[in-house]
């Protein structure tokens, strides 16, 4: 029996892509499951069912917009009514936007800031005293690549990633001594519908064809020249939970291919997206 049997976890964003991917590794754990996205409860309802019926456990869904902080605090005390307050907390929903810095539209702006960085910051918040009492506790943050390096025409996100980071290891010092750990994961470059979503609009502002943007936009700066799966990002998540890691805390694990372990050449395939 896993180690995990009967622990609660929250994933934000994972009615889709990597939190699906994390929702699904940790049930086959026997962690019941808090799932959380923008789709209406009637669109998850499969989803939810299926990990209960297949896993054995207990699985909820709260549709809380985690751009909205009054949503944030809802979905907590919802689900401490439902399934407890949960033990992981998987920081991952998440979204794009692409523009020069002269061209991006504030509000777009602090979008991107408020789903990626104000939300981990706030759901943290609600989770720690319940991890600090029972003296367990594991947070994980699915941040990037763009944590730690640059693109251009990302600024957004590359600062709401990079602040994440920061916050992850804060909080793994805050936390150090009552047995809870506080890691991001940061992937390069995964397959799922936010990048599959990105390849139609790069090729068209960048004038070349989708095959290209694989290839010599993304798959450039992976030096294996494969993606990341989400199911190995749902392994790491579950490797990160487990007695083994209980002393790894206020770290990145950097999924990325390689990317980050060396240079790239900056210049990338067709004029720069507008
Ligand atoms: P995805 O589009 O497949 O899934 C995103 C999920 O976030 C969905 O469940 C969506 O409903 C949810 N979401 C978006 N905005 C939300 C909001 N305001 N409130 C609640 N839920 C919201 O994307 P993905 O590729 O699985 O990305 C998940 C995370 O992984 C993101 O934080 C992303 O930045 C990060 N990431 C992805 C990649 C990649 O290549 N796919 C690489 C590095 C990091």
């Amino acid at each position: 029996m896993s180690d995990l049997q009967g622990k609660t976890a929250l994933i934000t964003g994972s009615t889709s892509g990597i939190g699906k991917a994390v929702a699904e590794a940790l049930a086959q754990q026997g962690v019941n499951i808090i799932l959380n996205g923008r789709r209406p409860a009637a669109e998850v309802e499969a989803q939810r069912v299926e990990l209960e019926t297949t896993y054995g456990i207990k699985a909820v869904y709260y549709p809380a917009d985690m751009a909205k902080p009054g949503d944030i605090a809802k979905m907590f005390k919802a689900a401490a009514k439902t399934v407890g307050k949960p033990d992981i907390l998987v920081n991952n929903a998440g979204a794009q936007y692409v523009s020069p810095i002269d061209q991006f539209p504030p509000e777009e702006w602090k979008r991107i800031i408020d789903v990626h960085l104000v939300a981990s910051f706030l759901s943290m918040r609600e989770a720690i005293p319940h991890m600090k009492e029972q003296g367990w506790g594991r947070i994980i943050n699915v941040a990037s690549a763009h944590a730690v390096t640059a693109s251009p025409f990302k600024s957004a996100y590359v600062a709401a990633k990079h602040g994440l980071l920061g916050l992850t290891k804060s909080a793994a010092l805050e936390v150090a001594e009552q047995g809870v750990t506080c890691n991001a994961i940061c992937p390069g470059y995964v397959w799922t519908p936010l990048v599959e979503g990105q390849i139609a609009k790069q090729a068209e502002t960048r004038e070349i064809k989708p095959e290209q943007v694989i290839n010599e936009v993304f798959m450039r700066v992976h030096p294996t020249r494969k993606f990341t799966t989400v199911e190995q990002i749902g392994e790491t998540a579950v490797f990160l939970c487990s007695s083994a890691a209980q002393n790894i805390t206020g770290q990145n694990i950097n999924m990325d291919g390689g990317w980050t372990a060396g240079q790239v050449p900056l210049k990338q395939a067709g004029p720069a997206p507008k």
